[in-house]
Formats: structure tokens, sequence, C-alpha cells
């Protein structure tokens, strides 16, 4: 049985672009191409959502025909439809019927405004305008001023009684239109009004008068003629007709494309155009224009924030030619104006309950709005303001929780790097290079070759420490944790290095190509360039941009401890029914995870601490040892020190499970490469031969001999799928069980509740489990009697292999919980070795979209999550109740997070740093498969 999600999931559905809205389909043959402003009841007709009417009108113009609804002051005018555009982007022609709509629609704006196109004594003149279904800020063009000619601009200037204004107007209008409608380069206009403000030794193109504006259209004329070899058109009909076609195929621009592509917007969606009669904020000291949003876009403060300039027109704010004066001023130049402006604000916000994001335009002491949407933010600003809306009761807790997404939760987890000293940083052009950006945040430290080097300065010397390698190694790991930060060379986004820096929220930047890395002479060298880093030079690398920099950049702290955050936290909580668990192996990590909100460790593994320095050599000693004395007396040293780990762990996790996975990986992992050994024996012996007897080296030799028997003993021509540790030694994992539950014995005694999951790994066949599981049952039934102490424990198993998913029934009546190990379940379904698939074929496999995206990111929820389901099902059958997690990278993916909802298991565990995340997404994930998504949208009110 597979699930609706499943389904749904399909290549086919999720590859294909989001197909027209339905009503659109059913109004064929009598389709309507053009819409005024304030005919919203007949666009409702046919596209009865608020997704459709922007899907047919655009964003800007759906909005500004609610605006006209709500009786704010918009001027007048009409939008030609996104179905218009993409039958003109389609032929190549204007479709049938749309230029006679236009007209019409034309010929009621004049009759509405008492101007005519085009007519020297009562000149109407029009702004062209794009606006796509998702906002595409500047993306696409506008033309405005349409209508101006030598008559009519003449007659502007009369009416107006301002000459100056309307050349300026003018000398706009062919400007726009050369660089718009005719591809002309934007630098020869910039050019000429350099030059006329040199001449007249004014700073703005404001302080040109009506004579030099004059002169500067005949240039701009000129400029047009001689670049496009085409006459700028005087008929005002063919201006707006060219515009119109120009906003349609500023679709197809690259810029816009290329936007799509990193937005994720479908590129079949097409452009509506919006034919706005012009206001104008250039017409003396009492007209502005400016943009706004209703509250701080940054910080979430409730206050409108924004620029205007006074005597000045569109762009020019956004362009940022003029100095802006904040918004706060308006309240004192034009008291009134900017009460309007606050009330309309007010009224938008809670209209669409959403803030917005606004342009408006005074015209002699009047205010006009000119577009409304909602508005962009930063991550502590949607955290605030979702929190605010819905205690004004504007929006509900729910749709709070859903405003804030993760990636928002994840900003908060990461130093950033100060804005300002990053732009001196560039301006300095100390930016090296970039890669790839794995892990997020910013880090600045000494660079170190080795980890080593990088533990001992970041320990003993208290240094800041980037570790730079050209790829990473388990052995590496004390380095890395050790490390503000982590830099390879080589690597990509499933790497070593990368996984290891995500597991432990270290910025981490990796598959920097330009960089050079060699170890042995301590420096790395940029290719291309005569940049040299050597050990010990400052280094700022920024995990979330994936740039490197030279030298110390300011870094700044984004709070978790954000009274704002927490709240919110608070409430997707209570909307959650996956628990959230952490991946740590330390106390220190199950402490900090316990802090950021987790109900349980999901997975504690205890390689990590057989790696430690001082446990290392025991651990070699284990391996090679041949007796089984020499092995009980090695053993009897680890387990105190195994003990002290779960103590610490057991009582950071007070009243809480701990889910230990005994010691797993393959045995050669904790022994020196073949290589190296080799060629210490085959040294030592040579050196032997010419000073026989001398005992020392014989002494070395002989150790070293036995490690290279060891070695070539467990060598794996594939190590992923080796033998069982604790079938094979049995020792070992019985004095782990031994340690925990000594370690909870004491902790106990202590007034500590204990919950220790002990979680055997890998398994493939249930006898497997049933050898294992009965003798460390027994273990630790043994010490509880020897404490006479009862603690809470179960057994249970990782489901990491496909025939473990198969079989997960048998298996069930033996484990007492499962734990999803996806990142092996991943590689063994796939029959692929991350590592091998990183370096090799994988990223070819993305670019070509052989594989929609990257199985070790997000589950492969056709492949692996089908294994996963079947697991759910038949283990819960086996044995009802059951409880199942997932302790792969994938448990702190939001998307792979709502994967997990849906198949119904009771917990994801994921790093320490990713809990909120984690948290926040298992909320979204309840919140939308309880509702159809449409409840969710931020949808204006209909009445
Ligand atoms: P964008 O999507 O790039 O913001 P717009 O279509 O909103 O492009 O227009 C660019 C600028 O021109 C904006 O500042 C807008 O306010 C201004 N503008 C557009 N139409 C008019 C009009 N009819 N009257 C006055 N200003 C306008
Ligand atoms: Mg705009």
């Amino acid at each position: 049985m597979t699930t609706p999600a499943l389904r749904r999931a399909s290549p086919s559905s999720t590859r294909r672009a989001p197909s027209r809205p339905p009503g659109l389909r059913r109004a064929a043959g009598s389709r309507r191409l053009v819409f005024r402003f304030d005919q919203l009841p007949e666009v409702r007709r046919t596209a009865r959502t608020w997704d459709e009417v922007k899907g047919l009108l655009g964003g800007k113009g759906a909005n500004l025909a609610e605006m006209t609804r709500l009786g704010l002051p918009v001027p007048p005018g009409f939008t030609v439809t996104t179905e218009a555009c993409r039958a003109f982007l389609r032929t190549g022609n204007w479709p049938r019927g749309l230029w006679e709509e236009t007209q019409a629609a034309l010929h009621e704006l004049e009759r509405r405004t008492g101007k005519r196109l085009g007519d020297p004594a009562e000149p109407l003149l029009v702004s062209c305008r794009s606006g796509a279904k998702f906002s595409m800020p500047g993306m696409m063009d506008t033309v405005l001023n349409i209508g101006l000619n030598a008559r009519t601009v003449e007659g502007l200037a009369t009416l107006t009684g301002d000459a100056r204004f309307a050349w300026d107007a003018y000398r706009r209008l062919v400007q726009m239109y050369g660089t718009v409608v005719l591809g002309v380069r934007d630098e020869p206009f910039e050019q000429v009004l350099a030059e006329w403000r040199a001449r007249r030794s004014v700073e703005n193109d404001a302080d040109l008068g009506a004579d030099d504006l004059r002169a500067i259209t005949g240039r701009f004329r000129e400029i047009v003629r001689t670049q496009s070899d085409r006459e700028f058109p005087d008929d005002p009909l063919e201006q707006l007709r060219l515009a119109t076609e120009a906003v349609f195929r500023s679709w197809q621009g690259k810029r816009a494309q290329d936007y799509r592509r990193a937005a994720g917007i479908p590129d079949d969606l097409g452009t509506a155009v919006n034919i706005v009669a012009m206001v104008f904020g250039n017409m003396g000291r009492s007209s502005a224009t400016g943009v706004a949003t209703t509250r701080n876009v940054s910080t979430g403060e409730n206050a409108l924030e924004g620029d205007y300039l006074v005597n000045a027109q569109g762009e020019d704010v956004v362009a940022g030619i003029r100095a802006t004066k904040p918004i706060a001023l308006l309240e004192k130049e034009m008291p009134e104006v900017f009460a309007e402006l606050q009330r309309i604000a007010r009224l938008l916000e809670r209209h669409y309950r959403e803030v917005q994001d606004i342009e408006f335009t005074v015209e002699r002491g009047k205010l006009w709005m000119l577009q409304t949407r909602d508005a962009k933010r930063t991550a502590r600003a949607a955290v605030q303001i979702a929190l605010d809306l819905a205690k004004e009761r504007l929006i509900t807790r729910e749709e709070a929780v859903l405003r804030v997404t993760p990636e928002h939760v994840d900003f908060f987890l990461h130093p950033q790097f100060d804005p300002e000293s990053m732009r001196v940083a560039r301006s300095e052009r100390r930016l090296l290079a970039s890669g790839l950006n794995v892990s997020p945040g910013a880090a600045v430290g000494q660079l170190a070759f080795d980890a080593d080097t990088a533990e001992r300065w970041a320990k003993k010397e208290k240094k800041a420490v980037v570790m730079i390698r050209a790829e990473t190694k388990p052995d590496d790991v004390h380095g890395m944790l050790a490390a503000r930060g982590i830099l390879t060379s080589r690597g990509g986004r499933t790497s070593h290095a990368a996984l290891v820096a995500r597991q432990f929220g270290k910025p981490a930047v990796v598959g920097v190509m330009a960089l050079e890395v060699d170890a042995e002479r301590r420096e790395a060298t940029l290719k291309r360039s005569s940049v040299v880093l050597r050990e010990g030079d400052w280094i700022s690398i920024d995990g979330t941009t994936g740039e490197v920099f030279l030298g110390q950049l300011e870094t700044m702290q984004p709070s978790l401890e954000d009274p704002a955050l927490i709240e919110l936290l608070g409430w997707a909580d209570r909307f959650r029914r996956l628990g959230v668990w952490a991946n740590a192996d330390y106390p220190r990590d199950a402490e900090r995870a316990r802090a950021l909100g987790a109900e349980g460790i999901g997975l504690c593994r205890t390689e990590h601490m057989f790696f430690e320095t001082e446990r290392l050599p025991l651990v070699q000693q284990l391996i090679i040892s041949r007796s089984d004395d020499e092995r009980r007396e090695v053993l009897a040293k680890l387990l105190p020190l195994q003990r002290a780990d779960f103590e610490g762990l057991f009582r950071a996790m007070d009243g809480q499970p701990v889910t230990i996975r005994l010691l797993d990986p393959p045995l050669h992992e904790f022994l020196p490469a073949h290589d190296t050994l080799l060629r210490e024996v085959t040294e030592l012996e040579t050196r032997l031969e010419l000073t026989p007897g001398s005992t020392p080296d014989g002494a070395a030799l002989e150790g070293k001999r036995r490690m290279l028997g060891a070695v070539e003993r467990l060598r794996e021509m594939n190590p992923m799928l080796g033998l069982r540790l604790g079938i094979h030694m049995p020792g070992l994992v019985q004095m782990q069980v031994r340690a925990i539950f000594e370690a909870a014995c004491n902790v106990a005694e202590a007034g500590v509740d204990v919950y220790p999951k002990i979680m055997i790994p890998l398994v493939t066949h249930r006898n497997e489990l049933r050898w294992e599981q009965r003798a460390l049952e027994e273990e630790a039934r043994r010490v509880m009697s020897e404490r006479k102490r009862k603690i809470r424990y179960r057994f249970g198993t990782m489901i990491e292999v496909p025939r473990a998913a198969l079989t997960a029934d048998e298996i069930a009546s033996l484990a007492q919980f499962f734990s999803f190990g996806t990142n092996d379940l991943t590689q063994t379904t796939f029959g692929i070795s991350r590592d091998d698939a990183e370096t090799s074929f994988l990223s070819e496999y993305l670019t070509q979209g052989i594989l929609p995206e990257n199985p070790f990111d997000h589950l492969d929820e056709l492949g692996v999550g089908r294994l996963m389901e079947m697991a759910v099902q038949l283990g819960r059958k086996a044995r009802p109740g059951l409880d199942i997690g997932i302790c792969g990278e994938h448990g702190g993916d939001p998307k792979s997070i709502a994967f997990c909802h849906r198949i119904g298991l009771d917990y994801v565990s994921c790093s320490p740093f990713r809990v909120p995340v984690a948290r926040l997404a298992a909320a979204h994930a309840a919140l939308r498969s309880a509702r159809p998504a449409r409840a969710h949208r931020a949808e204006p009110a209909r009445s």
C-alpha cells in the first residue's frame, strides 16, 4: 500500500510545471484578455481563488484591482492578462482581439480622466508596467510617461505651468523607451545627463532647467536613432503597443530567467502588463514619491519604514541616484499625507493580514497608491511579525507558525558576518574565492593545516582556528571539533567535511576549487593569483554563502535566546505530533540539545568515544590482541571510561530516553592505514638488517608487524557491508552494555531518572539480533542484580539495509524499537557509496536531472521511503505500538521530516543545532497534513 503522499511525489507530477488555473480553461472561447482595475468582480467569476486572480492579473495587477475595490486612491488603469502574454510569447503576435480590447479599455480610461492619449490640450500619460504572479522585483521592465511627443510635451507644460517638469517627463520616456523597448544601453543617456550636470554645476538632475531638459531630450532621441536604427515613435499608440510587447518579452529576459531559476518560479507563467494613468511626484515641492513597508522588515518592529524623495519620479528612490529621506521625515514635511499613508498602511495590513511593501506617489499634495505586495523580511523580523500578527488577532497561531520557515529558524543558529565588514572586505578585494556553502554560519580563525595542530591551537593556545584540508577523514574529527570553521578544497555537499560540519553546527565551505592545499608545506595557493595562505594566517569563511575572505571580518551572533523565537517554537510544539530528539555523543551536546528543546537522544554513537586520543591505543590493542586475557585486561581499562561517558549523558537527559548505539564501524577504521604501516615495517626491517640486534627497533617492529597483520585480516573490499562487530568480538559490546547499566545504576542512585535504549546497529537477519540481543540482555540483568536496582530500558535496532526493512516483522519480534539509519539505508538501497557518489557521478546526475535531488540531503521518498513505510507497517503488525524514529541526517531536513510525519514515525532525531528547525518543520508537517494548503495562504478578506 502506498500513501497518497508517495503517489503524489511521482517524478512526472513533481517535475511538471504548475498548470494554468482551472478557471481559465473553463472560460475558453469567451476569454477576456483585458480587465480594468475596477472589474475585479468580473475577474472573480473565472478566477475564484486569490491565487488564481494573481495567476491571471499578476500580483501587481491583482493588488491594484483589490486596492481599487477597497476605495483606496489608485490611479485608474487596466491589466492585460498573463494569458495574453503567454499567447504573445507563443506566436510572436498579438492574440486576436487583444489590441481592440486594449483600445477599448484605453478609451474608458480617457473618459474617466477627461484626458486623451496624444491630445496636446489634455494629454493623457500612462505607464506600462510588468507584473507577474510572483513578485520578481526589478527583474522585468516598466516604461513611464507614455503619450509624450513634441506636441503633447508642450501641452503638458502649459497645462501644469511647469515646463521643466514636462521636459523631464519626456526625456525619461525617451530614455526608458530606448533602453527597454529598443535595447539601447543606459550609459550614453546617463553620460549626457552627467555632462549637463557638470555644465550647470549642479548635483541633481532635478536642478536642471527646462531648456536643459529640452536639449537633453533632443540628444536622447539622437542616441535612440544612432544606437538602434529606429526613430523614437511620436505616435502614442505605437509607443503603448511596442512598450507592451517589450514588457511581455521582458519575461524572457536573462535577468528574469536567472531569477526564476533561483527562486523556483515556473518559466511558463508569463507576466501581466498594467497600463496605469500617470501621477507625478516630480511636480515641484509638494510632490514626492516613495516606498515603504508597513512594519520594519529588519527587526519586525511595528512602525512604518521607508524612504521618499521630494520632486522625483518612480525609480529615483530605488535607483539610489539621490539621497532619500526616511519616511519619518514625511510626517514633518507633509503631515496630512503622512497621516493618510499611515491609515492606508494599517488598512492594507488588516486586509491582507500580512505586512505590506508599498509604492506611493504624492502629486501636489494628493497621495496615490501605486503598488502593494507582501513584504520580504529578515528571519528575525519574520518571527517577530508572525508573533505580533497573531497577538493582534490578524492571523491564528497556526498561521503564525506556518509563516516562519525552517530556513528562518536556521538563521538564528549561526553567527553572521557584519554586513558593513563584508562590504569593506569586498571593496578591499579580500574576497578570495568561493566554494559550496555546506554548513551555515560565519567563522574567523587562523589557518591550521591538520587536525592535531587545530586541536592544539584551539585547546592549549586558545586560538581561533579554521581548519583547512584538501578533504577530511574520520580521524580529522577532533581537529574539526576544536576549530571554529572548516575549509576544504575538494569534496561536495555530502563529503565527510560537510557532513561532520553540519552535524556539529560548524560553519564550513568545501570544494573551493580555486585553492590548492598542500598540507606538507603547510600552505594553500590560490590558483591564477599570487595569493599564498600560510599556516597561522587569518581567514574568514561564510558557510551561508560559501565565500572565503582574507583577514578577520566582524561577526554578529543572532541569538537563539531570542524571546520571540522561543515563544514561536513553543507554539509550534503544540501543533506537532512528531517527537524531536537529538543525535549527541557527548554530555555537552546532550545538554545543548535539551536546551534547544530536544526530548531525548535518538543516537549516541559510541565509536567517537573510542577515537579519543587516550583511548585509541587501547582500542587498537584490543583489536590486535590474541589472547582472551589480554582482551579482558584492555576491556577492564575501557569500562570505567565508557561508564563515565554514559553517566554524563544520563544526567544531562534526566527523565528522557537516551538511545545508545553499540560500537558499529568496521574495525580497520581504528587502525592506521595499510600503506603507512607497510612502509614503516619495511623501513624498520631495513634498519634492523643494517644494525642487527638493536632492541628498541626490534620491539617497535614487532608491534608494527602485529598491527599490520590485524589490518590485513580486517581489510575489506567493501567496508560498507562489513562483518558485525558484536558477533565477531562479543566482549566489546558486552563491556558497553555493562558500562551503560552500571552508569544507569550509579546515576539512578543519585536520583536521576534514567531510560537507556540500547541500539544494535545494522541488522540484516533476525538471527543476528537473536544471537546478540540475548547475550546483551543477560549482561544487563546481571548488572541490575549485582546492583539490586531495576532500570527501565529497551533493546532495539537500526534499520539500515533493505533486508531489515523487508523483514521488519521478523525483526520486530525481538527488537523493542526501530530507528532508521537513513544515511546507510540510502546507500544500501541505491547500492552506492556516498563518498564515491559525491566525488564522482552524483553532481553530474543532479545537474543532468537524472536524480531530482541529492538523496543524502532529502529522503528519496519513492525508494528509500517506500522501504521505510513498509518497515513501519510490518514492524507495528508484529509488535503493536512499536516505537520508531529516524536518526539519519535526514532527521533534520524539513522535507524529510514531513515525510516521516506522514508515514507515522514517533520521532525524528537530528543534530542538536537542528532541533529548533525540526520542531518547526514537524509542526508544519502536522498543520499541512491536517488541512488543505489553501486555508493557510494569506488571502485578502473578500468583504
Ligand atoms: P517595479 O516592478 O520594478 O517596481 P513598477 O511597475 O512598479 O516597476 O514601476 C516602477 C516605478 O514607477 C515605481 O516606482 C512606480 O511607483 C512608478 N510608477 C509606475 N506607474 C506609475 C504611474 N502610473 N504613475 C506614477 N508612477 C508610476
Ligand atoms: Mg514596483
